[in-house]
Formats: C-alpha cells, structure tokens, sequence
C-alpha cells in the first residue's frame, strides 16, 4: 500500500507490504520533512504500534474496574499494540507463580500484545535472579510509596534489590514519611479529607526529589540499570541529566540498550498534559501519583523530551470508577485511564510544534523498544513484526460513548484533537478501524519477548 510512515527519525513515503505476522518489504521513495506536509497528501499516515511500558490493567483482583480484555481493547482503540502491565494487582505479581498465573491470564484476555513486571517487596529480592529474563521487562520498585501493599522501605531491602536485579528497575519515586508528615500537617489546619487541592503539597515536590536522588545515589553504587518511572518535576530532571544523555537523533541498531545511559526517565501523559490549574476544573479526576505539579514543571517535562532527558513515554493508565474518585486529598483513590488516547493526545504537541513527529516516534515507541529490548518490535523496517497504527487527520471531540476502558469516563472528555486513529495492526492483522472492533477474539495477540 502506498503510505506515508515513520521509522528510525525520518519521515517517508512508501510501499509497504506485509505477508503474514511481518513486515516483508519496504519500497521507499521521497522523504516528508513535516506533519503539515504529510496532512496535505491525504495518504494514510503509518507510525510503529505504540508500546506503553506502563498500564494498570486491574486483572487480576480488582476487574470491576477493568480488566485485560477491556483495557487492551482501549489501548488497541488508541493505537497502542504492546502493553506492560503493573504488579499491583490482587494478588501482587511479587512470586514467580502468580507471575505465571498472569501470563495466562494474558493469553486468554490480552487484544493486544503483553508483557508483566515483576513487584520488588521487602522481602522478595532472592527471586529476581531466578527471573526469566526473555520474558519479563523490568523489575517495578514502590520506593517508599504504598501501593497495593508493595511498599519497600527498608534501605537494606531497596540496596538488595538493586545489586540482585538481572533486568532494568523501573522505580516509582516518592519518600512516604515526607508525605505521611505533609498530610498531617495540612489536615491540622484542614480537615481530615482536605480538598483535592492540596493533593500536590501532600504528595510534594521535595518527596519526590528525594526519593529520586537516592534511586539515583543506589544505582550508581549498584551499577543497576534504572528508570524513573512518571518524572513530574524539573529538579528531577536536573538530577538525572548528565546521566541520561540519550542523543534525540535515532541509531540503526535497533536492539541497542547497551548504548543507553544505566539512568533513564519516563515521562507519563498526565504530567505531559495537565497542570495544578486543572485541579479546579477536573478536581479528583487528575488525581495521580506522583501528584499533577506546576506549569513550570510541565514545561520543563516538555522541554526535555526533545532534549533526551526524557527516554520515554508512557500513559500510567490506571482505571478507576467515578464513585471511586469521590471525596478529597486522602479519600479519592489516584489514577485515571489514559492508554486509549496517549497517541492522539501527544500527536497535539506534535501539532503545536512542541514535538516533531519523529521524536513522537522514539519516545512512544522506539525507545520502549531499546530499553526492555523488546524482540522485532517498536520499529517499521523489513523483517518486524507488523505491529502499525494508522492515523488520519481528523477533527474530533472526545464524548463518552467513544471511551472503550471499562470505567466509562475520561479526563480528556471535551477536548478536541486534530489526529484520529484509523486502524490498528497487531501482528499484522487488522484488529480496530474507524471506531469498530473488527474481531472478537485475541488470537492475533502474542507475549512480548525481551533480549
Ligand atoms: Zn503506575
């Protein structure tokens, strides 16, 4: 088919045939240097299925809010062919059973390709050696954040995970006895469920700065290879320059995480999108942690997504339902959906100039790929599994009978966007067009393999 597509930072035009599960062959011809320049061609627009690193499925345990099926159907929706799914589950994903028990689950509920993280606890540090490391991309570490019961705490505990770990540590970085002391101070002089407001003066800057510097402080002394999942502040991102000097310019090695810094960031959509203003507007709906922070730090997120500060994005998508996110700072749970509109989502900072599109590319797909060495995905060459989003631009407005997550709502509702998804190819078969489901089973979705 004769196509517009993006791969390996440059913008072509061409022949692009699958055969089966894989791309087989590439004819190129001109190269495009804008979107303003593909838009006026009226030619499909093909980007690399998007891999988000980071999603909260809610299977299994907690699947009244959503599960596999219902949350890869919106990824699939948003052009989204690849997920990794978090550990806090119910159970945690924090043995090698229950590790194995959501890969089957995978199999049987997964509309997209899938892969699951393995939960670091306190005490489970003796596994990670033992992990089959083609088959899990990271090893997720709650330092000193309580989630799902996966908190580490315990220095000696944080020190053991990151000497052991045979795959990359993604961290969630956010000091808890910070929080813990800045929510008892803000409920002295407001009440016990003080407004949502305060939400990011509870979970505050300084706690995740510090959080931050000391998984920085333990990798270095460890030599493990980290990354800080959902970065929100601009001193964060100060800590880790220099150690993150990822050039913005693609390689031709595909597979090439060797060529990574051992200290990298993730940049989640809500951070990218949303400032403290919106709190007023969209109140416990932007509620997430780490919390939505300033306009200054979205802009400096901005910043250094173009810079290489920034490896990759991700979407944290964490469904929760609406009479969950009742109440104020301590009461409304944190989290919303995000996965089925992160592409479109970032492609307006690719229509606004914030972002170019090949950029776009590297860091929602490419770079996800280099980092968990994703096996023949994430980029579109011969050879690759054809795993494709097609966009087309397109003038649309979110409302809720769009929304696929189980859930049912989305903090973007009402916004307008000026890209659109057409289809979506995992595996090489067409599984979603134009708003329509083209098939009710999941047997064109496959486990991700790594390394
Ligand atoms: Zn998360």
């Amino acid at each position: 088919m004769d196509v517009i597509y993006v791969s390996d930072g440059r913008i072509r035009r061409a022949d692009i045939k699958i055969e089966g599960d894989t791309i087989a062959r590439i004819s190129d011809r001109e190269e495009l240097s804008s979107l303003q320049e593909v838009a006026a061609t009226s030619l499909p627009l093909l980007l690399p299925g998007v891999i988000d690193e980071h999603i909260h499925s809610r299977e299994p345990g907690m699947t009244h809010k959503g599960d596999l099926w219902s949350e890869t159907r919106a990824a699939a929706a948003g052009g989204v062919t690849s997920v990794m799914d978090m550990p806090n589950v119910v159970p945690p994903t924090t043995s090698l059973e229950t590790w194995q028990e959501r890969m089957e689950l995978g199999a049987q509920h997964a509309f997209v390709n899938y892969a699951f993280h393995f939960g670091a606890t306190n005490t489970n540090a003796d596994l990670l050696t033992q992990l089959d490391v083609t088959r899990i991309p990271s090893v997720k570490l709650f330092m000193g954040s309580s989630t799902g019961g996966m908190l580490v705490n315990r220095e000696e505990a944080l020190q053991k995970v990151f000497a052991s770990s045979p795959l990359p540590i993604m961290t969630h970085c956010e000091d808890t006895a910070m929080i813990n002391a800045n929510m008892r101070a803000i409920q002295t002089q407001h009440g016990d469920d003080p407004d949502i407001a305060f939400h990011p003066l509870i979970r505050s800057r300084e706690a995740c700065i510090a959080s931050t510097r000391l998984a920085v402080r333990l990798a270095e002394s460890t030599g493990a290879r980290l990354h800080i999942a959902h970065i929100t502040t601009a001193e964060e991102l100060a800590i880790i320059s220099g150690k993150s000097g990822l050039s913005g310019k693609s390689g031709k090695s595909g597979k090439s995480a060797a060529s990574l810094p051992s200290i990298t960031a993730e940049a989640c959509i809500p951070h990218l999108i949303f400032t403290d203003e919106d709190y007023l507007t969209l109140g416990t709906r932007i509620k997430c942690n780490p919390a939505v922070k300033s306009a200054t730090d979205r802009e400096a997120l901005r910043a250094a997504l173009s810079d290489g500060r920034i490896l990759t994005i991700a979407t944290d998508h964490a469904p929760h339902l609406l009479s969950e996110k009742q109440g104020g700072s301590r009461t409304a749970v944190s989290g919303m959906p995000m996965v089925q509109f992160s592409l479109v989502a970032m492609m307006e900072l690719v229509s606004d100039g914030i972002l170019t599109l090949p950029r776009l590319v590297e860091l929602m797909c490419h770079n996800p790929a280099r980092l968990f060495e994703v096996r023949d995905r994430g980029f579109i060459r011969e050879g690759q599994k054809a795993d494709i989003v097609m966009l087309k631009p397109s003038v649309w407005t979110l409302t809720k009978d769009q929304i696929v997550s189980r859930c049912g709502w989305s903090p973007l509702e009402g916004r307008t966007f000026r890209w659109q998804v057409a289809e979506t190819i995992v595996n090489g078969t067409a599984v979603y067009r134009d708003g329509h489901f083209l098939t009710d089973t999941n047997s064109h979705a496959t486990a991700l393999r790594f390394r």
